[in-house]
């Protein structure tokens, strides 16, 4: 546009020169029809300015001021007088204004001078600046339309596609991208970055999984949640436990428990941390409570173990010391008491009578003790002593032992053995197996309350394994036992049965000594029907 505007302004310049230059000449052949006189009628001639100057430099005459000034410095004038001819643009100080000047060396003195203003080359240059600039302007427009409309829109197009293969989350196929070198750049990139990104979320998740598995896994309940009381996380053991089927997720609202509840507020306001045991009397079950406030995180997380077990054994362990001592101590004073009687009374069946009472009080010692030696022997040799046992003279053993109860309650007994071989012989730890099948009888015994109590014991000898079953036509043992009763001192309640010097151990051995064989326990049991004990032992 510069160069545009540099050649139109020359040749508007030449023109107007040439202009000027005719202008001079016709008043040159003016001066030389009329003579260097009657300047007046010079104005007739042209509306130029004109200017008649000695060369010495006074002005005879000039057309637009009575300017008595010398011009004899004046640039054209000292052109004209050196080279006949002379042209300037400057401004004038005779009219105060910007002028196009030419001038000739009319003879050897006068010097002819025609000026026109500079407007005459400004205005038609303003003009064309402007057309130009609208043109640019236009111009402009147009680009700016091709943009907008056309390639902006391409390039959306195309950043939308991006877009979606981003969102969609799989693996990027190929583009239309190769023409433009940017964009398919961008798009190498982007495809790069995805692979990587799905690469890290599939690792992600495999270890999220992993973690809820963990979690998920673990008997304690465990929950997290936010300032707002909103949960976050959770895992099974916590939702079995306190969840109710409320679709919210404030703690408040969907936790069916006002203690855990309580110990959720306290943790929220004291942001510390804190531990705490309840008790829950509607399920009758402890729970050790544990939080902590993370404070970087601005996250609480709490746990829940139920320690209900652990609590009642050792209420149970403690009833046991005094049960167990009171235990000792009854036949212990009964023992005394009737010995010193023994003393003075001299009537022989009386005293007959006393001896019995004391050697039985002695046998239900030995019992308690035995107990406790068997339990002990158990634990201190962890080993299987295992050798040809006749089954038969086993059972003959443990029904010697029995005699007594089973006479009183006049039981039904018989057993069956399916054995391998013609002999009635298995390869196992006698005196193990003789205590289990001792324990197990007896209390298929003891736990009857029917007249004649119908107990059968059955021998199955399998390729690897030996299964005993004993079962009995008792008072059943209630479901939510089952699980309890081969805990050490466990005792189902006591007011069920007539038998109060019981230890609650001897399921406890019957299960150690399975567990030495790396056996297994079932039971089927009904209540005031009876029991079946199956105990699956590894060869
Ligand atoms: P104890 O007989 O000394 O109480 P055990 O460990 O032998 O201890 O048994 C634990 C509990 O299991 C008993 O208190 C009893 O209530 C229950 N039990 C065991 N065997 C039977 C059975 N055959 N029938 C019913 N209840 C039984």
């Amino acid at each position: 546009m510069y160069k545009d505007y540099n050649s139109f302004k020359k040749e508007t310049i030449n023109i107007v020169k040439k202009d000027l230059e005719n202008t001079a000449w016709s008043v040159s052949r003016y001066f030389d029809i009329n003579g260097v006189s009657d300047f007046e009628n010079i104005r007739i001639l042209t509306k130029n300015r004109v200017t008649i100057i000695k060369t010495d430099g006074e002005v005879l005459f000039d057309t637009d001021s009575n300017t008595k000034e010398s011009h004899k410095y004046r640039q054209e004038v000292q052109e004209a007088i050196n080279n006949e001819q002379g042209f300037s643009i400057r401004k004038s100080k005779t009219v105060n204004k910007k002028l196009i000047y030419y001038s000739i060396l009319y003879s050897d003195k006068i010097i002819l001078r025609v000026a026109a203003p500079y407007e005459i080359i400004s205005e038609p240059l303003q003009n064309q600046i402007i057309q130009k600039l609208f043109l640019y302007l236009l111009l402009n427009l147009f680009l700016i339309f091709v943009y907008n409309y056309i390639l902006k829109k391409y390039y959306i197009n195309k950043i939308k596609e991006i877009k979606e293969v981003i969102e969609s989350g799989n693996i990027p196929k190929s583009m239309y991208l190769e023409e433009d070198t940017e964009l398919n750049d961008f798009w190498k990139v982007i495809k790069e970055w995805q692979k990587k990104n799905l690469k890290n979320i599939e690792e992600l998740e495999k270890e999220k999984v992993k973690l809820s598995k963990l979690i998920s896994l673990i008997d304690i309940g465990v929950i997290m949640f936010d300032e707002d009381k909103n949960i976050l996380a959770y895992n099974r053991e916590f939702k079995y436990s306190f969840f109710n089927n409320l679709n919210t997720l404030k703690y408040y609202e969907k936790i069916d428990c006002l203690d855990i509840i309580e110990v959720l507020n306290k943790l929220h306001s004291v942001k510390e941390r804190l531990s705490k045991e309840i008790y829950l009397t509607d399920y009758k079950k402890y729970y050790f409570i544990k939080g902590r406030y993370l404070k970087n995180e601005k996250l609480y997380i709490l746990s829940a173990r139920d320690i209900t077990q652990s609590k009642e054994i050792k209420e149970i362990e403690k009833r046991f010391i005094s049960n167990i001592s009171h235990e000792l101590k009854t036949p212990l004073t009964n023992i005394k008491g009737y010995l010193i009687a023994l003393r003075d009374e001299e009537d022989e069946n009386i005293r007959n009578n006393f001896l019995n009472i004391a050697e039985n009080n002695i046998e239900k010692l030995e019992n308690i003790i035995q107990d406790f030696l068997n339990i002990q022997k158990i634990e201190a040799s962890n080993v299987l002593n295992k050798y040809p046992t006749d089954i038969n003279k086993l059972f003959k053993e443990i029904l010697e032992i029995l005699n007594g109860i089973i006479e009183k309650k006049n039981v039904d007994f018989k057993y069956e053995l399916k054995l391998k071989g013609k002999e009635p012989v298995l390869n196992i730890d006698r005196e193990k197996i003789k205590v289990l099948l001792k324990n197990l009888i007896e209390n298929s015994i003891i736990y009857n309350d029917k007249k004649n109590p119908k107990i059968r014991v059955r021998i199955e000898e399998e390729e690897s394994y030996i299964n005993i079953y004993v079962s009995d036509n008792g008072i059943g043992i209630p479901k939510s036992e089952q699980k309890n009763i081969f805990n050490r001192f466990y005792r189902v309640d006591k007011a069920r049965t007539s038998n109060k010097s019981g230890t609650g151990l001897g399921l406890s051995i019957v299960k150690e000594i399975t567990e030495l064989y790396s056996g297994i326990i079932d039971i089927r049991s009904q209540e005031g029907e009876g029991t079946t004990f199956k105990i699956k032992l590894l060869k």
